[in-house]
């Protein structure tokens, strides 16, 4: 299926616009808020058409989804980076293949990142993903753990600490919402206090950006406002690419 491109790239220029509003009306730059295109399920020239319209940072659930994109667009100087849960033995080709990480949230994964990090790329730039909405189900680390993780993390050589990164619940309770979206900076002012050099909180999405930004996210993940619903189950072309892409090398 081809991508509607007047569609991506309008969505791009609404989802821009939402975050310009914000910013006003906060008195914060707009520019200091970041736009990442959460592009799971969407096919690489889904993505292709986004880059077309301006856009050059894309996020990533599923590493062998992503790695047939990454492929696919070799040719664009595209910024990667990996929003999904990580398995142990996941972390050689995510330390190869992307920029930034969102979603450390224990000390293991981060020692095998940083171990896993090519020496001919820059430093794997990371957030700690901390869990705001208590369930036991969300990946994360307690807010309480943070300053334990951050601690071991800064002493990782190829891993560059940026900040945290937060899945808050999404519910139609904005009290609810925007404290969630609260406890992400109080957990981000925890680590500013201990004096780690962050400036990065990830955090919002299509239905929550503007609440979040409002709560001083500096980096927002957005998918279907900008491609549409997701394409589940993921177009057959992927799949198929994705299964080859994960046949062991010979
Ligand atoms: C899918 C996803 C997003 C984007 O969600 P939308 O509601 O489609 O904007 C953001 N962050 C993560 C971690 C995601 O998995």
């Amino acid at each position: 299926m081809e991508p509607n491109t007047t569609s991506i790239a309008s969505g791009l220029e609404k989802v821009k616009a939402r975050i310009e509003a914000v910013a006003k009306r906060t008195g914060r730059q707009p520019e200091a808020i970041t736009l990442l295109a959460a592009s799971k399920t969407n096919p690489p020239e889904a993505l292709r058409e986004a880059f077309a319209a301006g856009q050059t940072i894309f996020g990533e659930n599923y590493l062998q989804e992503a790695l047939v994109k990454i492929e696919a667009l070799a040719d664009l100087p595209i910024e990667w980076h990996f929003i999904g849960p990580i398995q142990s033995n996941k972390t050689r080709r995510i330390a190869e293949n992307f920029a930034w990480v969102h979603s450390i949230d224990r000390k293991k994964i981060a020692d095998r990142l940083s171990k896993d990090r090519p020496d001919s790329l820059p430093p794997l730039q990371v957030c700690l993903q901390v869990n705001v909405s208590g369930e036991d189900s969300k990946s994360g680390v307690a807010p309480e753990e943070i300053a334990d993780l951050a601690a071991h993390v800064v002493t990782l050589p190829r891993l560059k600490l940026r900040g945290v990164m937060a899945i808050p619940e999404l519910t139609k309770a904005t009290a609810l919402q925007r404290s969630q979206f609260r406890m992400v900076r109080e957990a981000y002012d925890q680590l500013r206090q201990a004096d780690y050099e962050v400036d990065t909180i990830s955090m919002g999405m299509s239905e929550d950006l503007d609440v979040a930004i409002e709560e001083g996210a500096t980096m927002v993940r957005v998918g279907t406002a900008i491609f549409g619903p997701r394409r589940y189950p993921i177009p057959e072309e992927l799949a198929a690419l994705a299964a080859k892409n994960a046949e062991p090398a010979r």
